[in-house]
């Protein structure tokens, strides 16, 4: 072969090795999308089926539709094949309507009815049963500790309707020594508590995103065995609200790397940003927005931050006055976590630990 040939074919094979690359060929990609408070986490397996938790709030002319959408696209997607709806609150379950008037959707997956004492949004359940009623998209009910039946990821439901996994996951179950001084919160009797929360399993790394699971299911999680065990990626619950993300449950899963999607006034209490940081394995938390200073209105009446508690900005997503930009995870299938902030473009490695 000719010098030129043989440049030529190595810049071939140059190429398409930074092609596979980009496309994160045989990696679990997963794009936690800001929709400012609410939650929509898209993971796309490397056979390139795609699960969606949650759909963001609706309203706002498709804002985070749209945003879903771009998203998915962007990764190479033309449908959705699951959407798991965690719970039918209007920041999680508002934005089915918009989203299938978007793009094809497969599969809904829940936990089965809405919570009848819930006062809060009955309209987002109605509009997401008409939408099945449609017959455009299939609706499945998960139960806690079932397999979910979805192809190309392993994943499990670990809570569901208010109840969680009865066997611990391979490798799990020990006792506590930590639920000895952990408090026992009151039951939830809201649609938080009802999380379909999901544990998922790659290249021998844990990911969990347990939804707005409230720290009295958390709790019945790890306590008195941890059933869970340690993970290596948290989708951190409630958007980093206080009265999920407890103590307990953070430092029995000891995650490596966090994403809280909080939004602009919501989310990111103070004690669950000290909680993660203090966290023994933590190596990186990232946050979908920069949380207001204390004293700030806030909506979701939790308790928020000074600026001071928030992470450093190559950590944070979308400043003051900004929003739209996600974290996009990729997971190696040699196990690395690789973290990108679009905004910044800066993309942080984690090797396996
Ligand atoms: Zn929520």
């Amino acid at each position: 072969m000719k010098p030129s040939r043989l440049a030529f074919a190595l810049s071939t094979v140059v190429l398409a090795a930074a092609t596979a690359v980009a496309q994160g060929k045989g990696s679990l990609r997963i794009a936690a999308i800001d929709v400012e408070g609410g939650q929509a986490t898209l993971f796309i397996a490397p056979t390139g089926q795609s699960l969606l938790v949650d759909t963001g709030w609706p309203g706002r002319n498709g804002r985070d539709a749209d945003r879903i959408v771009a998203a998915a696209k962007e990764m190479g997607l033309t449908r959705i094949d699951t959407v798991l709806l965690t719970h039918y609150h209007t920041d999680h379950a508002g934005g089915v309507p918009q989203l299938v008037d978007r793009i094809p959707v497969g599969t809904f997956l829940d936990h089965g009815d809405r919570y009848p004492q819930d006062p809060n949004s009955p309209q987002d359940y109605d509009d997401y049963l008409k939408v099945i009623a449609s017959g455009k998209s299939k609706r499945v009910t998960v139960k806690a500790g079932d397999k979910l039946p979805i192809a190309g990821f392993d994943a499990i439901a670990i809570s569901s309707a208010g109840k969680v996994m009865d066997a611990a996951l391979p490798g799990a179950g020990k006792p506590n020594a930590l639920c000895a001084n952990a408090p026992a919160p009151a039951e939830d009797t809201q649609e938080n508590g009802q999380s379909l929360g999901i544990l998922l399993r790659f290249a021998g790394l844990k990911i969990v995103d347990g939804g707005d699971l409230t720290s009295d299911r958390e709790r019945m999680l790890v306590c008195p065995a941890n059933k869970i065990g340690p993970v290596d990626l948290m989708i951190v619950s409630h958007h980093g609200i206080d009265w999920s993300s407890s103590p307990i449950f953070i430092k029995s899963l000891a995650p490596r790397v966090a994403i809280m999607d909080n939004g602009s006034r919501k989310g990111a209490s103070t004690s669950v940003i000290d909680t993660l940081r203090s966290s023994p394995r933590i190596e990186a938390l990232y946050q979908l927005h920069l949380a207001p200073p204390a004293g700030s209105p806030n909506p979701g009446g939790t308790k928020q931050e000074g600026p001071d508690h928030n992470v450093p900005d190559e950590f944070l997503a979308n400043p003051a006055g900004t929003d739209g930009k996600r974290i996009d995870i990729t997971i190696t299938p040699n196990g690395a976590i690789d973290v990108r902030n679009e905004r910044t473009g800066d993309t942080k490695h984690f090797p396996r630990g």
